[in-house]
């Protein structure tokens, strides 16, 4: 509630005792002080005890999308096999599909139809880890043939079946590491795509949070496949325009990966700032989970975070040190 994060609306409100109303935790009106305040479960709880919607979060509106929301998945958990129809769906649970996919989008950040996809992915994924095969697991989950699941998981979630076993463990990452005007770039892939993209001064230290960040991981130097990737890669943050599409094989949420999708949509040239980015996604609230999908991107330059600033130009962040983001926006900039 103190920090306004939207990720806590729907599991409470909270009321303010001299002026009778309630709000969501991320209502963007001041915070009263903490003896004024009073915490419920739901907004029906809060109006029980005589509190007033606030008119500047619409805590009512929010329950009302959350709950639909709720009932849809239901629906669709109780559904295996094939997928929704948002129409029958809709009529199932006495709404329209207008009303349902606007729901969908406030709630959720997804259309119905993104978030059945993810929530699959979530079933599939959870039957992996307690030791399912992957082919009992697709059928279980109503994909029809594992090249498809494949298409799937690598379009929408940029990490495959076999990687995503048992957490990321027995996922083989090789490196290569190159030299470029900006230091040294590191990058990490799987023979399905690049996990990781570092930049950096030292090529120890840059294979250290590799390890980090994949400590599961085995870690090997690369050969074959990535050295392609490597180049284009270096290509790119000698500020070249790209010239293949790389696969990226990267752990992610549905959000982050909606983040970095927005990211890659930004032309070379040009910046966003954090709130234009989380108002293009649909969810203005969101910057700074925006900001932070941002500063967890594992692949820079491919997912090119660099391109996002602050709304007074401000360069923000970047974890690979501010000069390295500054220089690579001026090349951009240039050679656009
Ligand atoms: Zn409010």
């Amino acid at each position: 509630m103190l920090h306004r994060d939207s990720r806590a609306d729907g599991s409470f409100v909270f009321a303010v005792r001299s002026t009778h109303i309630y709000c969501r935790p991320s209502c963007p009106a001041r915070r009263p002080l903490r003896r004024n305040t009073l915490f419920f479960q739901t907004a029906q709880d809060a109006e029980k005890n005589g509190y007033r919607p606030c008119n500047r979060c619409r805590p009512k509106e929010q329950d009302a999308a959350t709950a639909l929301v709720q009932r849809a998945a239901t629906v669709m958990s109780n559904a295996s096999g094939d997928a929704i129809r948002l129409g029958l769906l809709a009529r199932q649970i006495q709404t329209s599909p207008a009303k349902l996919r606007r729901a969908f989008r406030r709630v959720t950040g997804l259309s119905p139809k993104e978030f059945e996809q993810a929530f699959r992915l979530v079933r599939f994924k959870k039957l992996l880890r307690e030791g399912s095969n992957i082919t009992e697991a697709l059928y279980e989950c109503g994909y029809g043939s594992s090249s498809r699941l494949y298409e799937k998981t690598n379009a929408h979630l940029g990490m495959t079946p076999a990687s995503y076993r048992r957490g990321g463990e027995g996922m083989q990452i090789g490196y290569a590491v190159a030299n470029t005007s900006l230091g040294k770039v590191l990058v990490g892939a799987t023979d399905r795509g690049v996990s990781a993209v570092y930049l950096g001064e030292r090529e120890g230290s840059l294979v250290e949070a590799l390890r980090k960040e994949y400590p599961k991981a085995e870690i090997v130097r690369a050969t074959g496949e990535s050295e392609g990737w490597l180049k284009e890669i270096v290509r790119r943050v000698e500020g070249n325009a790209p010239s293949v599409d790389l696969p990226l094989d990267v752990q992610a949420t549905a959000f982050q990966r909606r983040v970095w999708q927005e990211l890659q949509k930004i032309p070379r040239g040009a910046t966003r700032t954090y709130t234009q980015v989380a108002r293009a996604l649909g969810k203005p609230r969101s910057v700074r989970a925006v900001a932070r999908a941002c500063a967890t991107n594992p692949v820079s330059i491919v997912v090119p975070c660099h391109r996002v600033i602050r709304s007074d130009g401000n360069l923000a962040g970047y974890r690979w040190g501010l000069q390295r983001k500054q220089k690579l926006l001026e090349r951009e900039a240039a050679s656009a």
